[in-house]
């Protein structure tokens, strides 16, 4: 009795398994084949404009988790704060994005990259050359931006790879 019920358990899963075999994949074989994330998405990292930053702190006054650290000094004979320091704890950034929304220079983006994983926790910590726009390893992300975004290869979405392959 026992017996049977476990041979009947068997065939039920082989049915699933052969019904399921030549149905088209709905996944990507990652890291092989990557998919094109939302062109608004809020990487864990911040993208920081060298050029445009006039060293206002509204960024830092913004966040609720206090994580931007920004010092300035002033510089005289041009008028304007140098930034000395620009640092963000990602580890403690939650990807609110209001910093981004509330730079009244257009300076600060959410980060469009998404392999960012670390391995020590003092290497979470961004400094103004690791976010520096200018240097061109940076890819802003178009949230907050649409002109950034319309620059941005088109979400992949699987559900729509289903349906062209029918
Ligand atoms: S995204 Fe939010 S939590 Fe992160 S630094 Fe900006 S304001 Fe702070
Ligand atoms: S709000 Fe913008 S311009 Fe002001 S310090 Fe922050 S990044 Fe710079």
């Amino acid at each position: 009795m026992k017996f049977e019920r476990y041979g009947l358990g068997i065939a039920k899963g082989l049915t699933v398994t052969i019904k399921h075999l030549f149905r088209h994949p709905t996944v990507a074989q990652y890291p092989e084949q990557r998919l094109n994330i939302s062109r608004r998405s809020r990487g864990n990292e911040l993208v920081w404009s060298q050029e445009k930053c006039t060293g206002c702190a509204t960024c830092a006054k913004t966040c609720p988790q206090g994580a931007i650290d920004i010092v300035t000094s002033p510089n005289l004979v041009d008028n304007k704060y140098e930034v000395e320091k620009y640092q963000v704890d990602t580890g403690y950034c939650i990807q609110c994005a209001l910093c981004v929304e509330a730079c009244p220079f257009e300076a600060l983006f959410m980060g469009y990259a998404y392999e960012r994983a670390k391995y020590r926790r003092h290497e979470v910590v961004q400094n103004k050359e690791d976010m520096m726009l200018e240097s061109g390893e940076k890819q802003p992300s178009g949230y907050f931006y649409p002109e950034i975004a319309a620059e941005l290869p088109r979400q992949t979405l699987l559900v729509e790879r289903i349906t062209e392959k029918k």
